[in-house]
């Protein structure tokens, strides 16, 4: 059991003002794993105040200074990294060998790489008669989902405090542990007071008073376009920058040349990662009207090794998150048997074996038209949907044919043939024929996947202004 009875303000841990908790559940057994408090708007307003107050010493710090600081929470979370991993996998039910790998290893990898960058950063370049210089934004508020929930806030945290910003950490009240135990690294490598601040709570009120406020700069937000969309509303009228990852119903398009199994087992690994609770998953499999029957036949094949059960053990798919996410995950299941698609392999009723814990079969629809529910909406969970495809061009069409772009996949034997592919999707990221991620290329999406982009040097220019100098030219002697 870990329990947090405090927030972390203004560099000290701090009873909440409404006295409410919220338990956090293991997502594999149901019990009660851990507790925090249910912060309220006056914790939030606190929050605000001394990020605000530490903003101007911190913005003047020099950049390598910071980048310093960065270094030091990377080796604080690498030492308790398996603390991390195991925390992570009952919060989010993920098995503890990705929960080590992705879970803690992507957010240790960033806080080194804005380490680095923070480091490396050109602020000034002259053009012209001026010097233009990059500036931080100013009070940043992080509003974070529980999916990845530390590397999404590793890629907020990270590089907002590179930048020069400070923070308030508002993360999912689903997933909330790790975010508490970096608040303790924050606090143990000697953050200034008020650079980093953690209000744990609901949406609706921490979120929105972090939205709304007049002392807040910039709200950078991962989570659904439903409450990307509020989010907006909220910060417009204070026309405050919002930087916002949401949803995605990405396709994997394979080609009529592609080694079909390798890109079939791919695109099926990839829909099924983090039990589907991926923003980026592969959920839409996109294979020529010719090789349907054989790339049903592989991926109902594969979506069978994959095994269900205790995350903590050797199981390749953990259940998912909560019960609200598994029916409604089932819910989309019946969806599509009722609209019509073919169930090849898993389905709506409890994995075997499975009494307890939030588990969701493995399941592939087959036949899926693009104007099923199960093709159009985002289901978060472990639901594949091969839909076929006349021509490239179709292909095309069909991947575009979503209110989301987030991401995608190339297979082809022809790489220039895949790449010119790639470039008609309208998607923020899309990889050939299994290019690896890459945590310096932008990450981001098009459409309502969001706006902006986090990752690299590109997510630290998110939290910076330009202001332009402009100098009188020495008079000719
Ligand atoms: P969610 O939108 O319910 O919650 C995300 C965060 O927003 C939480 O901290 C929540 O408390 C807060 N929130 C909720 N309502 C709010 C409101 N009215 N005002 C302010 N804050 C509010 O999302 P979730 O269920 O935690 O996460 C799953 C979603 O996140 C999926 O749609 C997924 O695709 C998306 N996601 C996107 C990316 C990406 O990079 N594009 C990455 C991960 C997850």
């Amino acid at each position: 059991m870990k329990i947090f009875d405090k927030l972390y303000i203004n560099g000290a841990w701090v009873a909440g003002a409404g006295g409410g908790t919220i338990d956090v559940i293991n997502a594999a057994t149901e019990e009660v794993m851990g507790r925090i408090p249910e912060g309220v708007e006056a914790d939030a307003e606190a929050a605000i105040a001394a990020a605000k107050a530490a903003f101007g010493a911190w913005s003047a710090t020099p950049a390598a200074k910071r980048g310093e600081a960065l270094a030091a929470i990377a080796a604080a979370l690498k030492a308790r990294g398996d603390e991390f991993a195991r925390t992570i996998t009952g919060e989010v039910g993920v098995p503890f060998k990705l929960a080590q790998r992705v879970m803690v290893g992507n957010p240790l990898n960033t806080f080194g790489m804005y380490a680095k960058l923070a480091a490396e950063f050109e602020f000034e370049k002259t053009v012209g008669n001026s010097l233009i210089v990059r500036e931080p934004v100013g009070v940043v508020a992080a509003i974070t989902p529980w999916n990845f929930p530390l590397h999404q806030i590793a890629l907020k945290v990270a590089a907002a405090l590179a930048a020069g910003c400070t923070v308030v950490l508002k993360p999912s009240e689903v997933a909330p542990l790790n975010a508490f135990m970096l608040a303790e690294i924050m606090h143990e490598v000697g953050l200034p007071k008020g650079v980093f601040n953690l209000v744990s709570g609901y949406g609706p009120v921490v979120g929105e008073v972090l939205a709304r406020s007049p002392d807040v700069d910039m709200v950078s937000f991962t989570g659904s376009t439903r409450a990307g969309k509020r989010v907006s509303e909220l910060a417009a009228q204070t026309v405050k920058r919002v930087a916002l990852e949401l949803g995605g119903k990405s396709a994997a398009i394979i080609l009529d040349d592609a080694d079909l199994a390798t890109a079939v087992k791919a695109t099926v690994s990839y829909c099924y990662l983090n039990s589907g609770q991926t923003c980026a998953a592969t959920t839409r499999m996109l294979v020529p009207e010719s090789r349907y029957v054989e790339a049903a036949q592989i991926a109902t094949e594969v979506a069978g090794g994959f095994t269900v059960g205790d995350p903590m053990g050797d199981a390749r798919l953990g259940p998912l998150i909560s019960g609200v996410q598994r029916d409604r995950v089932r819910a989309y299941i019946r969806k599509g048997i009722e609209e019509g698609a073919t169930l090849l392999a898993g389905g709506a009723e409890a994995p075997d074996g499975q009494p307890r814990g939030y588990f969701v079969k493995p399941t592939v629809f087959g036949n899926v038209k693009p104007e099923m529910t199960i093709a159009r909406e985002e289901i978060f969970g472990p639901v594949l949907s091969i839909l076929t495809y006349k021509d490239e061009a179709d292909a095309v069409r069909i991947a575009n044919d979503s209110v989301y772009g987030l991401a995608g996949t190339i297979w082809s034997k022809d790489e220039a043939r895949a790449m010119r592919v790639a470039r008609q999707v309208r998607a923020g990221q899309i990889d050939i024929n299994g290019g690896p991620f890459n945590p310096m290329a932008p990450f981001g999406g098009f459409k309502q996947s969001g706006n902006g982009r986090e990752s690299g040097v590109y997510g630290l220019e998110e939290f910076l202004e330009y202001k332009s100098l402009q100098l009188r030219p020495p008079k000719a002697a």
